[in-house]
């Protein structure tokens, strides 16, 4: 089966019968740029903040029995990974009408409703109203949530568990924007929330698969996992959350955003992946 909502997102589930408890999403890579976003931006400037291709390699999770999640919409416009209340009031023309809590990404410029795509690029010559962030967060942020949700409640309902692995870009140096600040990234980052939204089996598994195809792996160093992971990722609640970071030097040119050869390496080595967390899950213990 496969749902495809124009501009929101798309849910490919395996042929009839063929399911593993695996669900893959992509919440970042989304380019589909909203008419009524009212950026001061170029769109080559705002694809900066994009994980961009990442929805290919969420969509390869059916071939190993898994559903994959797609986000269309972009997340300079909406960030899914933030929470509803993580909002910098600074730019909005008017109160927000209920209590705020934004976090120290929001302070960086990189909440809910991003203020910067990259330091230096603002998104905005201009205040948000209430209204239109109201929008963005019932058209675009909640449902894609709810997609989530209800994959996951989905699979834990058919088979008792759901392994969901989280997958992101992030850019090969940091920046003033990011926690680690202007330094060289390993190939890839996994998240845990330092041991809290999966079983460390399903961690050490997924590393050693990358580690295996040639890939440098850390974890939790410096992305351990945001809104998403913290909302959905319950190990005693059958629910096992992974967040893979994947370093865009190794499947893109940065400057330009074109694909280099290495993006089919990666989705190679992703398959992998997939294919291995989907065998082992053949063991209804697993992950524990
Ligand atoms: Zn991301």
């Amino acid at each position: 089966m496969r749902w495809h909502y124009p501009g929101l997102y798309t849910v490919q589930e395996p042929q009839e019968g063929s399911g593993v408890p695996l669900f893959v999403d992509s919440p970042h890579s989304g380019r589909d740029y909203p008419a009524d976003f009212g950026s001061r931006l170029s769109l080559t400037d705002l694809r900066a903040a994009e994980d961009s291709y990442m929805d290919r390699v969420a969509a390869r999770a059916p071939l190993a029995g898994g559903v994959g999640l797609w986000a269309h919409f972009p997340r300079a416009y909406i960030d899914v990974n933030r929470t509803e209340a993580d909002i910098d009031p600074a730019l909005l023309a008017e109160p927000w009408p209920t209590p705020l809590a934004p976090g120290d990404k929001t302070a960086m410029g990189i909440g809910l409703i991003r203020r910067v795509t990259v330091p230096g690029k603002a998104i905005y010559d201009r205040a948000l109203s209430v209204a239109e962030v109201e929008r963005r967060i019932a058209r675009f942020h909640r449902p894609y949530l709810s997609a989530v949700e209800r994959g996951l409640a989905k699979l834990v309902r058919h088979h008792g568990r759901a392994v969901h692995l989280n997958v992101h870009s992030m850019k090969s140096v940091g920046n003033a924007a990011t926690p680690d600040g202007a330094v060289r990234r390993p190939d890839v980052v996994l998240g845990d929330r330092f041991g809290t939204s999966c079983a460390p089996a399903l961690t050490a598994l997924v590393g050693e698969v990358l580690a295996a195809a040639g890939l440098s792996v850390v974890v939790n160093d410096p992305y351990a996992g945001a809104a998403l992971l913290a909302r959905f990722g319950a190990p005693d609640q059958d629910r096992h959350g992974l967040q893979i970071e994947l370093n865009r030097g190794l499947y893109m040119t940065e400057d330009t955003g074109d694909v280099t050869d290495g993006l089919a390496e990666l989705i190679g080595v992703m398959d992998g992946v997939f294919e291995t967390v989907s065998e082992r899950l053949a063991d209804p213990e697993w992950p524990m």
